[in-house]
Formats: structure tokens, C-alpha cells, sequence
């Protein structure tokens, strides 16, 4: 290593509110984007980013939970690094892997695509119709339905009532839906000082048709600049308001410590909000999430 190099590393989160069980696909998924790691941190958070949609285990890619109707599922993806490469996708139906397609926007005149527009551009990029309604995502999203029709709200904050009376699906409600905050992400540091920040979500029920959280958003739930890069997990409708990735970036940028920040973004939000924050800068790496996250972190 000369003077200028740095140590590689691979920060992956596998979403606020799921289970450290599941930690063994995060060590899969940074190990995969390690492995990638002599094509830059683009291609290593990448590559971690597609291992985690691939697992099936988490909110994301193949393992997407489904929408209120049972049926649709609407994925959100992006990649951003710090040579001003940035893609993502919105509302994305019919691929397995949201996140490459992100990474074909960015290569494109724009940055984000939605809904049929991304998904007819993933099949021009060459990527196949997919869909798979995991045993998973049913399990999920008949504890969904029967936390609709209770009297705990299934989206903290939000009446039940609120879904059937802004319902904007074909097919009629059926309540008697998920919290399905759980979601994938990504932040990788090259040899060479680069960073990058990959994410992608089944999005978080319950939700309207056509939803879009923080995910695909820059700046919200996603950042990479510089001086780092850091992905967020959490309820989207709460993350957006803190423009929270960028607000950990530029405290780090500021020269707080990694923990110091991590610990500052968590503490923004309530503690019933699922919130969750891996982040990557020159020296430091990290993770910090207010509930369960699976997580792992792999360096050279
Ligand atoms: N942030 C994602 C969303 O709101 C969900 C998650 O991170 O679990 O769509």
C-alpha cells in the first residue's frame, strides 16, 4: 500500500427492524462486494447490494414484500459514488434486481426513472421480467392485513382507516397489510479513496399504490460525496423530512466522529421510528440502528 492508498471496506445493512439472524447474508453480501472491490467501490456496494436482493431473506429484490393488494410489488434502488456517478429507480415492477438497473440510469442522461418508464428501460439495458411473491412476503403481508384491520396502527403515526380511504389499487381492499421496514444497503471505501453507496427496497408497507420512500432519493437514503459515503434504513415518510443521509455526510465532512454522527442521526428520530445507518469515510466505518439490523462489515 502506498502513502495515498486506504483500506478497502464494505459496510452492508440488511434493514432497521429486521433480525440479527440474519447477519450471516451480510457477511455473504460484503464479502461478494469485497470480492469486487479491484473494479472500485461503485462495483463493490454494487455487488453487496445484489447478493442482499438475491438472499431472499430481506425487503428487497427477490425477497420484496408484496403491496396492500396482495399482489403488486414496487421496488425503489439507487447507487451513488463519489466521481458523481448517481442512478436509481422509483416503483420499478417485474425485475429481480432493482439495483442494477440504478446502476444502468447512471449511466444514462438522468438520474432517476419510475414506475413503467424504468421498467421498459430495464429490458432495453437487457434485464429479464422477473416476479416472485416469496412464502415470506404472503407470511408477511397476511400479518399486514391483520394488523390493518387492528387497533395498533401498522404505520406509526398514520390511522389504519387512512389506507381503505385513499385506496388507489384496481382491486378492491381486503383488510382485515406488513410493516415490512426492513430494506438493503450498501457503502464501500477503494484503495484509491473512492466511495460509494448502493440501496434497495421493497418499500415499506403499508402503502398506496406508487409510493416512494427515501430509498431512490438522493440525499435521504442515500449519500456519497468525497469524503464518504452512508445508506439509511427506516420509514421513508420520516427519513425524507431529515434529509438524513446527507445530514450524517456532511457532519462527517464537518470532522465528527463516526460514532458521534452515527449516534447524532439515530437520535434525530423517535424511538418507535425504525431507523437504521451504516456510513463509511476515509479512517472510519459503521453501523448504528435503534432496532435489530442485521449488518456486516468486511475490510482487506
Ligand atoms: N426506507 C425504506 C422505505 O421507506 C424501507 C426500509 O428502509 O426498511 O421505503
Amino acid at each position: 500500500m502506498t502513502q495515498q492508498e486506504l483500506k478497502p471496506v464494505v459496510v452492508v445493512h440488511g434493514g432497521a427492524g429486521g433480525s440479527r439472524a440474519d447477519d450471516d447474508g451480510c457477511v455473504h453480501a460484503a464479502r461478494r462486494g469485497m470480492s469486487e472491490m479491484n473494479r472500485g467501490a461503485l462495483a463493490a456496494a454494487t455487488a453487496a447490494v445484489v447478493a442482499l436482493e438475491d438472499d431472499g431473506r430481506y425487503n428487497a429484490g427477490s425477497g420484496s414484500v408484496l403491496c396492500l393488494d396482495g399482489a403488486t410489488i414496487e421496488m425503489d434502488a439507487a447507487v451513488m459514488d463519489s466521481n458523481g456517478k448517481l442512478g436509481a429507480v422509483a416503483c420499478i415492477q417485474r425485475v429481480r434486481n432493482p439495483v442494477l438497473v440504478a446502476r444502468a440510469v447512471a449511466d444514462t442522461p438522468h438520474w432517476l426513472l419510475a414506475g413503467d418508464g424504468a421498467e421498459r428501460f430495464a429490458r432495453i439495458a437487457g434485464i429479464p421480467p422477473y416476479y416472485h411473491a416469496s412464502e415470506r412476503a404472503r407470511r408477511k403481508h397476511d400479518e399486514l392485513l391483520r394488523k390493518l384491520a387492528g387497533a395498533q396502527a401498522a404505520l406509526p403515526g398514520v390511522a389504519n382507516a387512512a389506507f381503505s380511504h385513499y385506496w388507489n389499487y384496481a382491486a378492491p381492499p381486503q383488510f382485515a397489510t406488513e410493516d415490512g421496514c426492513d430494506t438493503v444497503g450498501a457503502v464501500a471505501r477503494d484503495g484509491a479513496g473512492n466511495f460509494a453507496a448502493a440501496c434497495s427496497t421493497g418499500g415499506s408497507a403499508p402503502s398506496l399504490l406508487g409510493r416512494v420512500g427515501d430509498t431512490p432519493i438522493i440525499g435521504s437514503g442515500f449519500y456519497a460525496g468525497k469524503l464518504g459515503a452512508v445508506a439509511v434504513t427506516g420509514i421513508g415518510e420520516h427519513i425524507v423530512r431529515r434529509l438524513l443521509a446527507h445530514t450524517v455526510y456532511q457532519w462527517l465532512a464537518e470532522g465528527m466522529p463516526m460514532e458521534e454522527a452515527l449516534e447524532a442521526g439515530i437520535a434525530l428520530f423517535p424511538r418507535e421510528i425504525d431507523v437504521g445507518i451504516i456510513a463509511v469515510n476515509r479512517k472510519e466505518s459503521g453501523a448504528r440502528s435503534n432496532k435489530d439490523m442485521p449488518r456486516a462489515e468486511v475490510s482487506a
